[in-house]
């Protein structure tokens, strides 16, 4: 007896066994014409060396473990929150201007369109956890500040100091660095932390399924209250079943004056590939700003077919080559994990541009 089964399930099945099949092996944004299917899928945005490869992987065995895109999106982004050598997100992330951290972070789920977010949240490791719980457990989408944490904590959570010494220290270098008009003095000259690095998780199941975490501690040393695009829907994650799913970091601001995901993720509706999608809506940036933004913002996404890409206003210059870094993310699929290249549109603001950014 043979068994009929559609060809889209079979190649999800077998793929979702974690068979590689050469055929499905396709560069990302490589061509407009359809490929064949690339599924489950992960895709993050994070870079650092020493979460990246675990967030993808820990990801990718929770869809081996038959959790959901949604599940395995938050425990990709967990490993970054709970790592305190990630400066940007969750435990251990720089603080904001008066020395404590208030993070940020959204959940997006393909399948019931459903959204959760939190701002501001203090003393939580894992505030995406408690977005999905906002998601799950209320009729609002979003809470912030005190009564976030008020919530996290009717749902279990621990309240805990978030700020490791590492990360004291680099407020106390900022702090002791902002003036010579002032009575704080610096012992030497230090090189000052890399500055970015949010966290999105993009995961694509074997079924077609799609969901999506992202997770920041914001801006390091930003102002008490101030809230980024990390947990606005549309800004700093986007994620519509039927298409795909698009995160962004690097400058807040602009990617909720861009609706910088929900764009990437309608230019995918209309036919361009995740690569070409973050291409259009960094350049709609630069645009913006008359060819010539001090900043940057980097935009990743993936489709239902399991096409990824990625785009960027700039990357950074690294000191100590002079190349261009900060331009690459991951992807995990059948064949493992792997770092892929993404597109700049301009060059790396240079030393002397970058002093003149505040939070820099
Ligand atoms: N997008 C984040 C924010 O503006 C920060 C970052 O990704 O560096 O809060």
């Amino acid at each position: 007896m043979t068994i009929k089964m559609p060809r889209r399930k079979f190649v999800a099945g077998l793929a979702g066994l974690g068979v590689a099949l050469p055929w499905l092996r396709r560069p990302a944004g490589a061509s407009t014409a359809p490929g064949p299917l690339n599924r489950p899928l992960v895709v993050t945005s994070k870079t650092n060396a020493f979460v990246r490869e675990a967030v993808t992987t820990a990801a990718w065995e929770e869809l081996m473990r038959g959790g959901s895109a949604l599940d395995a999106a938050i425990k990709g982004t967990n490993v970054s929150e709970l790592d305190p050598r990630d400066a940007s997100v969750g435990y251990g992330g720089d603080p904001n201007e008066e020395g404590f951290l208030q993070l940020d972070a959204s959940v997006m789920n393909g399948p019931d369109g459903k959204a959760g977010a939190v701002a501001a949240l203090e003393n939580i490791k894992t505030p995406s956890i408690v977005a999905r719980l906002v998601m799950e457990r209320t009729d609002h989408l979003m809470l912030v500040g005190k009564g976030a944490l008020k919530f996290a904590k009717m749902h279990g959570l621990k309240e805990e100091d978030l700020l490791t010494d590492t990360a004291r220290e680099h407020w106390r270098d900022w702090k002791e660095n902002l003036s010579d008009r002032d009575y704080y003095m610096p012992p030497v000259d230090k090189d000052k932390p890399e500055g970015g690095g949010t966290i999105n998780v993009l995961v694509l199941d074997a079924t077609g399924d799609i969901a999506g975490c992202t997770s920041t501690v914001g801006h390091r040393f930003k102002i008490v209250g101030r809230v980024g695009d990390s947990p606005i829907i549309g800004a700093g994650l986007y994620v519509d079943n039927a298409v795909g799913a698009a995160g962004a970091t690097g400058q807040g601001e602009e990617s909720i004056k861009t609706c910088a995901s929900f764009l990437v993720v309608e230019k995918m509706r209309e036919g361009m590939t995740p690569r070409d999608a973050c291409r259009y809506v960094c350049q709609r940036v630069v645009d913006r700003h008359n060819g010539r933004p001090m900043f940057s913002l980097k935009v990743v996404a993936l489709n239902k077919r399991g096409e990824y890409g990625s785009a960027a206003v700039r990357g950074r210059a690294d000191k100590a080559t002079g190349k261009t870094i900060g331009l690459d993310f991951g992807v995990h699929d059948a064949r493992g994990h792997r770092m892929e290249a993404g597109v700049a549109l301009l060059p790396p603001l240079t030393e002397a541009e970058l002093k003149t950014i505040p939070w820099r």
